[in-house]
C-alpha cells in the first residue's frame, strides 16, 4: 500500500532526475532503488519524452512529469547535443516551480538532496539557487567523465577533432586511451556543439554538491581518485548500480522484453550461448548487419541477438538472404528487446558480444560473463580499451574500416578456443570477485551508499 502523506512528513526525500536514454535511465533508476531501500523517500522527476510507465515503478515512488516542449524528431534524432540543450533550456522553469512548491510544502517529507544526471546542468544550477543540495549522477565510467574534464585540452593539443591519420597516436594526458578511442565527431560543427555541452556539463558539476559515479574502486580507483583532486567536490562510487539494488527489483524497459529467449536458453546447452546486442541507441549499416549474421552463421555457434526497431539503417531481418537463414536454422534466436540481466545470468550464456555500453559491460563483469567488443560510438570505444587492455577479460573484433565476417568469427574463436580464452575467463572470474567486494556490505561502494544516504551540506 502506499503510504500516505501523513507516513511520509518528516521523511528524508530524494528527487532524482533521469536523462531520458535508456543507458541513463537505468542506473538513475537503480540508484533510485538503492536510496530507496535504505529509508529515502523517491520522487522520480522526468520530462514528459519517453517518461517510465507509473505502473512499473514502487507504489510509494512519487512520478512527475514535466513538460519538456521538445517535437519527437528531435528526441528521436542523433543530435545528441541539440536535444540535451533543449531539454536543459525548456525543462529549468517546470522544475524550478516543482522543487519550489515541494519545499514549501514539505507534507510529503523533506527533501534532502536532488541527484541530476549530469547532462542536466540548468537543474542542479536552479536547485543550488534554491538552496537544495544537488548531486550529479555520471551513469558512465570514471574514465569518460575525466574524458570530459580534459576536453578542451584535448581540443587546444589538436587531438580533437579526431583524425583518422593519428588514431593510433597515444593520448599522454588520459592513459590508457589512444586518439582512436575518443569521441568520433568529426563535423566540425557538431564537434564544437559537443564541446559546449561539455563545458555546460563540467561546469554544473564543479558547482554542484558532489558528483556519483556508477562505479567502483576495483574497477577504477585511479580514475576515480584523479576525479576527486580535479574538481575538488566529494565524490561517491557507489557502483556497478544494478549490483546495490535487491535483485531484478528494477523494472525501466522502454521497449517491451521478450521473455521467451529465457526458455530458449532452457533449452541450450551450459555455456553454449553467444549473447549478443548492441544497446538501445546505436545503429548500424546494412553491410555490417549480414557480416555480423555470416560471422555468427560460420562460428557454427548457438546465438541470442537483439536486433531492435531501428538497430539497423534500412535493412528488415526478412530480408536476410535464404542461403544465410538455412546455415543460421534453430540456432539462432532474434528478438527486438531481451531481458538483459536475466540473460547474462543464464547459465547457457558463454559470451556477450557487445558494443560496450557502460552498463552492458558492468551487467557482464557482475555475471562473469566475457566480452567480445565491438565498440561504435561516444564511450564505447573508451570502455573497450578497458576491457580488452586493463582488465583484459574480454577480446575485441578486428575492424580494418569495414567489419568483416571473418573478423567476427575470429574474435569468437580467440574468445572461445585456446589458451587466450582460458586466460580471459580466469581474469574475468578475478574481476568479477573483486567487484563484488565492493558491492558487499562493507565494500567501498557500499559505504559511500551509506554517505550518500546520510548526505547533508
Ligand atoms: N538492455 C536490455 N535489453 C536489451 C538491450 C539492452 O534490457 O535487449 C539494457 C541493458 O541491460 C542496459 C541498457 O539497456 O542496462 C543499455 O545501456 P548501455 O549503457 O549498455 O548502452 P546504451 O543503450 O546506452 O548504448
Amino acid at each position: 500500500m502506499a503510504p500516505t502523506s501523513s507516513t511520509n512528513r518528516g521523511r528524508r526525500r530524494v528527487v532524482l532526475l533521469p536523462l531520458p536514454y535508456q543507458g541513463h535511465i537505468n542506473p538513475m533508476l537503480r540508484l533510485a532503488a538503492a536510496l530507496h531501500s535504505r529509508g529515502l523517500a523517491v520522487t522520480i522527476l522526468h520530462p514528459e519524452t519517453r517518461a517510465p510507465d507509473r505502473g512499473k515503478l514502487p507504489a510509494d515512488y512519487r512520478l512527475v512529469t514535466i513538460p519538456d516542449s521538445i517535437p519527437p524528431e528531435l528526441a528521436a534524432s542523433e543530435d545528441i547535443a541539440s536535444f540535451v540543450f533543449a531539454l536543459n533550456k525548456n525543462c529549468a522553469a517546470p522544475f524550478r516551480d516543482y522543487l519550489a512548491g515541494a519545499l514549501r510544502e514539505e507534507e510529503d517529507g523533506h527533501v534532502a538532496f536532488v541527484v541530476a544526471d549530469v547532462d542536466w546542468f540548468a537543474p542542479l544550477s536552479v536547485a543550488r539557487e534554491l538552496g537544495v543540495a544537488a548531486l550529479a549522477l555520471m551513469t558512465s565510467s570514471a574514465a569518460r567523465f575525466l574524458v570530459y574534464l580534459a576536453y578542451p585540452s584535448l581540443c587546444h593539443k589538436g587531438y580533437l577533432p579526431v583524425q583518422e591519420s593519428n588514431f593510433n597516436t597515444t593520448v599522454e594526458e588520459l592513459p590508457p586511451f589512444l586518439v582512436r578511442d575518443l569521441d568520433r565527431v568529426m563535423d566540425m560543427a557538431r564537434h564544437l556543439a559537443y564541446a559546449d555541452l561539455l563545458a555546460h556539463i563540467v561546469a554544473g558539476v564543479r558547482q554542484s554538491s558532489g558528483l556519483i559515479i556508477n562505479t567502483s574502486e576495483d574497477m577504477e580507483g585511479m580514475e576515480i581518485e584523479r576525479i576527486r583532486s580535479e574538481i575538488a567536490r566529494p565524490v561517491f562510487a557507489v557502483g556497478p548500480l544494478h549490483m546495490m539494488t535487491p535483485s531484478l527489483s528494477v523494472h525501466s524497459s522502454l521497449l517491451t522484453e521478450d521473455r521467451s529467449c529465457l526458455d530458449w536458453l532452457d533449452t541450450q546447452r551450459p555455456n553454449s550461448v553467444l549473447y549478443v546486442s548492441f544497446g538501445s541507441l546505436v545503429g548500424i549499416d546494412t553491410d555490417e548487419f549480414l557480416e555480423m549474421a555470416w560471422g555468427l552463421a560460420d562460428s557454427q555457434r548457438p546465438f541470442v541477438w537483439v536486433v531492435r526497431p531501428g538497430l539497423v539503417h534500412g535493412c528488415e531481418l526478412s530480408a536476410l538472404p535464404e542461403e544465410l537463414q538455412e546455415k543460421i536454422g534453430s540456432r539462432g534466436r532474434v528478438v527486438s528487446w531481451a531481458p538483459q540481466q536475466e540473460v547474462l545470468k543464464h547459465p547457457s550464456v558463454v559470451a556477450f558480444l557487445t558494443h560496450c555500453g557502460w552498463n552492458s559491460a558492468t551487467e557482464s563483469i557482475s555475471e562473469g560473463v566475457p566480452m567480445i567488443c565491438r565498440p561504435l560510438s561516444s564511450d564505447q570505444m573508451g570502455t573497450s580499451r578497458y576491457v580488452c587492455d586493463v582488465w583484459k577479460v574480454g577480446v575485441r573484433v578486428e575492424v580494418e574500416n569495414q567489419l568483416k565476417r571473418g573478423g567476427v568469427q575470429a574474435a569468437i574463436t580467440r574468445l572461445m578456443e585456446g589458451k587466450e580464452g582460458e586466460e580471459v575467463r580466469e581474469r574475468m572470474k578475478d574481476l568479477r570477485h573483486a567487484m563484488s567486494k565492493c558491492t558487499d556490505e562493507g565494500g567501498t561502494s557500499d559505504v559511500a551508499l551509506q554517505r550518500l544516504v546520510d548526505f547533508s551540506v
